[in-house]
């Protein structure tokens, strides 16, 4: 039955560097979704953006320290161990391979990510090995372009339970109760310009970057 199926969520992204908005959605997701699991994975080298200041394995040891011993939160390095970019369908692909082919499988990914989904490499692969959760993040109310509702629309349920009758292949679009205006680039800006970062990061990351001398 699908309720005793695992259901596993993947969250991947830069985290250049993971902030509250990552971790605090985090939390959320895996409650709404009753995870048993949620893959927190950094980017080696993300295809759609330049190359973050910070070395991919600075930005997992940050994340790390953000996820701290925080339950059914990991922490996972697989992206850095793979050469070249980072492409999600292969670490969905990974995933299933480890989890098996009736496992709840869920990429989840924020507003502001899912509005370029189509430039992604092979986005219709992705739903073949895995459910699309969108978390709500400011200006999720916009109109979506024509190529991504096409991409989405037919695959779109209204509930955690209509996506959990299957391992794979549904979108739901997701408001998580806290909506955080935080975002990495605002993070970097602020530490440029040695202004605080305090209360946007939990106080071991905020500690770490200090300490590292990082985004200076
Ligand atoms: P940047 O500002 O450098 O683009 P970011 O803060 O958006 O970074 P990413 O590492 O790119 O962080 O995000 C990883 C994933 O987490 C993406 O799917 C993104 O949409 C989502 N995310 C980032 N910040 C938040 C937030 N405050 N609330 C919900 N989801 C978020």
């Amino acid at each position: 039955m699908s309720q005793t199926e695992q259901r596993i969520g993947m969250l991947g992204g830069t985290f250049d560097p993971v902030h509250l908005g990552h971790l605090r959605s985090a939390v959320e997701l895996h409650e709404a979704l009753s995870l048993d699991r949620l893959h927190m994975i950094p980017a080696q080298q993300p295809p759609l953006r330049g190359q973050p200041q910070v070395s991919a394995r600075q930005r997992l040891e940050l994340l790390k320290s953000g996820i701290g011993d925080t339950p059914g939160l990991v922490a996972d390095d697989r992206e850095l161990r793979r050469d070249g970019p980072s492409y999600s369908a292969d670490t969905l692909a990974e995933l299933r391979a480890e989890y098996g082919g009736r496992a709840r499988l869920v990429m989840a990914i924020g507003f502001d990510a899912f509005l370029r989904l189509t430039q992604w490499h092979q986005p219709e692969r992705l739903f073949e090995l895995a459910h699309l959760v969108v978390i709500a993040r400011p200006g999720y109310g916009d109109a979506l372009p024509a190529s991504l509702t096409e991409l989405v629309e037919h695959r779109r349920v209204d509930s955690v339970e209509a996506l959990m009758q299957r391992p794979y292949g549904s979108y739901l679009a997701l408001e998580l109760p806290s909506l955080m205006a935080i975002s990495a680039t605002y993070i970097r800006e602020c530490l440029e310009a040695g202004k605080s970062v305090r209360y946007l990061l939990p106080d071991p990351v905020d500690q770490a970057i200090e300490q590292g001398g990082l985004y200076r």
